[in-house]
């Protein structure tokens, strides 16, 4: 059988089922709110009404119980939840945050917002979080925070990280959009560090649209959130608030539609991670006859939720380049219906290195004078994060086969496209 790059018969062209998590309980809940007559019920200034509507309050306390927090405060995005999250911790002009390079660029620009510098840690080659050797060696004395992601569904390696934070006085903020319901030692991901932020958007484990929720057990922190949220500045003379420090407030605030489809997302959590992962042992099973694909690590103690499966391939072993290779395995299989606007959902590698971005590569973020990567020096060259360049640029490729939507029938068909394309590799040429 030709290769479908060389013009051959695809192994499948029916699109893969699609990822639907809403359904009639969601639709419930949504004309409940509107019969309700209050979509959303924030008031900005100091009320009772100042922490939102029935919806979001029950969200934030079946959230704060699901997984074990002291306070959950929903917000409109992971990216504005990330915002709060550095505001609360107080991070100031100049301040220095160390974040990870390999992650959706939010978790690498909130400090921007005020005025701190990310400063970029190298990655785990097996697990690909931040590396905690790495984070060490860039700590200096005007590290204020650190931004740790629970990257493609693995938690971040809290033991060595948090007591580096504590020994230099940091706060641990954790990415948790990509880990819902993942685990180190028996404690939910989002709670391994001082706070932790969940997206609820669409791409998600499961979500409501748009959406996020910021954890944490500490309640200076958590007040400090929810003032952020909320147009802090317009009531912190009001509510008697005296640390002014990052009080400038903006628009977070979830809707009570978004609040009542995420209590019922919520309640799916579970069920849906398991398939995913039954799913990714039915892959993984199959696909060890392929010598030169290395299947995820997982993290001693941690339990792993698989937002995308990120995978291994060694070039010098299968004598074809990685790009060659999963071009061709693409070219074999189809998108998931209701979302052909994604592609096949499998690629080389992830996100480009975030430091080679034209924002940090020509230090213009906030006005036109180097703001405010000028208050300090950060170094954004290329090189600086080795690990993290080898796998985007040689041998990472992730995908998102495991869904919980696809069944084993259709994951036959991934596994005999990856088969198909190993047998006649020789046939493909070399080019990167
Ligand atoms: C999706 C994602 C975000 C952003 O989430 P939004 O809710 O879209 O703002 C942040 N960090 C990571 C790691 C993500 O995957």
């Amino acid at each position: 059988m030709k290769l479908a790059v060389h013009g051959g018969t695809p192994v499948r062209t029916k699109p893969f089922p699609a990822y639907v998590t809403a359904g009639e309980e969601e639709k419930k809940a949504v004309c409940a709110v509107i019969d309700s007559g209050c979509l959303s019920k924030y008031l900005g200034c100091w009320h009772e009404q100042f922490m939102g509507g029935v919806q979001v309050r029950a969200l934030e306390e079946e959230w704060a119980a699901h997984f074990g927090a002291r306070h959950a405060i929903a917000v409109n995005s992971c990216t504005s939840g990330l915002y709060c999250a550095v505001g609360a911790a107080g991070v100031e002009p100049g301040d220095e945050v160390i974040v990870s390079p390999y992650t959706m660029s939010a978790s690498a620009t909130a400090p921007l917002v005020y005025g701190g510098i990310p400063v970029f840690a190298d990655i785990e080659e097996d697990c690909f979080c931040l590396d905690p050797a790495s984070i060490e060696a860039r700590i200096t004395s005007r590290t204020k925070a650190i931004v740790v992601v629970d990257i493609f569904g693995q938690p971040y390696d809290a033991g060595p990280i948090n007591a580096l934070a504590a020994k230099y006085g940091l706060t641990v903020i954790e990415d948790t959009a990509q880990a819902p319901g993942a685990k180190l030692d028996g404690r939910f991901a989002g709670t391994l560090g001082h706070m932790g932020v969940f997206s609820l958007n669409y791409h998600k484990h499961i979500h409501s649209g748009e959406g996020g929720v910021i954890v944490t057990d500490d309640d200076a922190l958590a007040e400090k959130c929810r003032l952020i949220r909320n147009h802090a500045e317009a009531v912190v003379e009001a509510k008697g608030v005296t640390d002014l420090v990052n009080m400038v407030g903006f628009n977070y605030r979830m809707t009570e539609i978004e609040a009542a489809i995420a209590r019922c997302q919520l309640k799916k959590l579970t069920a849906l991670n398991e398939k995913r992962l039954e799913n990714v042992r039915y892959f993984e099973e199959r696909i060890t006859s392929i010598p030169a694909i290395r299947v995820p690590k997982v993290r001693p103690g941690a339990e792993h939720v698989y937002y995308v499966h990120a995978c291994r391939f060694d070039e010098e072993m299968a004598g074809v380049s990685r790009n060659a290779f999963i071009g061709a395995v693409r070219a074999e299989l189809p998108h998931h219906f209701l979302r052909e606007q994604e592609g096949v959902k499998l690629g080389a590698g992830y996100v480009r290195p975030l430091y080679l971005q034209p924002m940090f590569q020509k230090r213009v973020a906030f006005g036109s004078k180097g703001y405010p990567f000028s208050l300090g020096n950060p170094d954004y060259s290329q090189g600086q994060c080795p690990v993290c360049e080898r796998m985007h640029f040689e041998e990472l490729f992730t995908h998102e086969f495991v869904l919980p939507s696809m069944e084993s029938a259709d994951i036959e068909d991934v596994l005999l496209a990856f088969h198909k394309v190993w047998e006649q590799r020789g046939a493909l040429s070399n080019g990167k």
